[in-house]
């Protein structure tokens, strides 16, 4: 039998915990401007983009993250016509902006160009929707360009890395503020949260100071198999439109693997260790 090149991939999610991939090629390894970046083959999940030795997405279990960043807030606006993603440069997050017919813009502010450049070339089921008309793909600071933008959007995803590097600044208080400014009167904000298992406090904290923003907060999970834990979560904070509160007939046809309406509110019923952590 064919000798399987045994090559492994351990992402240290704790200091005393990780998880293990085998990779049998690697396609890209790069220091950009910005983070270690990689982009590997494994026998698993397929093609895998890890940032700072962290999985971000893989051909196998992306659409989980994409689908939910996407659809519990494109759904529970009643007509999300222009729409923001802060980081998502592997463009899956905007792959799932496109299937919403009334959505006539959607920027992507990613401040690393390299992710976007290997995304398209070696994850072209995730990044093909990044070439499409109604999309406008900015290589910037989403920090920046919140600080900018007054009253121009329905809907805004922070599908950013973990609070370190070029996105610490991307979980602050002062962030959220800006969000707020950003969005229209009725505007929806989702951002990824983490997870409970070994990221309590971030979650704690997110919640806290959303919920000082936003009159409507919430959190929803979802598992990601190659996240740390596998339970993910998303924090959602609304002006006006309750996530819980969608009418039925607002559910139109689209084609997904793991957002469904049942699932859409199901994911907001949280186990009692998580839901202490939004209280
Ligand atoms: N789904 C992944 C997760 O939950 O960890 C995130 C994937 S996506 C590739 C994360 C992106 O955020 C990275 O490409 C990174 O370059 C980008 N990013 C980090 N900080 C940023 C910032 N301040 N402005 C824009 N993009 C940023």
């Amino acid at each position: 039998m064919e000798q399987k090149l045994k090559l492994w991939f351990t992402e240290h999610q704790t200091e005393d915990y990780g998880i293990t991939f085998r990779v049998n090629h690697v396609y890209e390894s790069e220091q950009t401007e910005f983070q270690r970046l990689e982009m590997v083959e494994t026998d698993e999940f397929g093609t895998m983009l890890l940032l700072d030795g962290m999985v971000m997405t893989t051909d196998r279990d992306e659409f989980v993250y994409h689908e939910m960043v996407a659809h519990v807030p494109l759904f529970t606006h009643p007509n999300p016509k222009s729409v923001l993603v802060v980081g998502g440069g592997d463009g899956g997050v905007i792959r799932e902006v496109l299937k919403h017919p009334s959505v006539e813009k959607a920027v992507l502010v990613e401040i690393d160009g390299k992710v976007i450049e290997y995304s398209k070339k070696y994850l072209p089921n995730i990044a093909g929707g990044l070439d499409d008309a109604r999309v406008e793909v900015i290589v910037g600071d989403g920090f920046m360009h919140i600080a900018e933008a007054v009253n121009e959007y329905d809907v805004i995803m922070v599908d950013s890395t973990e609070p370190v590097g070029p996105a610490v600044n991307l979980f602050t208080k002062g962030f959220y503020s800006g969000i707020s400014k950003a969005l229209k009167e009725d505007g929806i904000f989702v951002a990824q949260s983490d997870n409970p298992w070994f990221t309590p406090e971030l979650i704690r904290d997110v919640q806290r100071d959303v919920k000082e923003i936003f009159p409507i907060t919430k959190l929803y999970i979802a598992n990601v198999p190659t996240y740390p834990s596998g339970l993910w979560t998303f924090t959602i904070g609304s002006k006006k439109h309750d996530p819980l509160a969608v009418a039925p007939e607002r559910f139109h046809e689209i084609e997904t693997k793991y957002y469904t309406p049942e699932l859409h509110t199901a994911a907001f019923a949280l186990p009692k260790f998580v839901k202490d952590l939004t209280i």
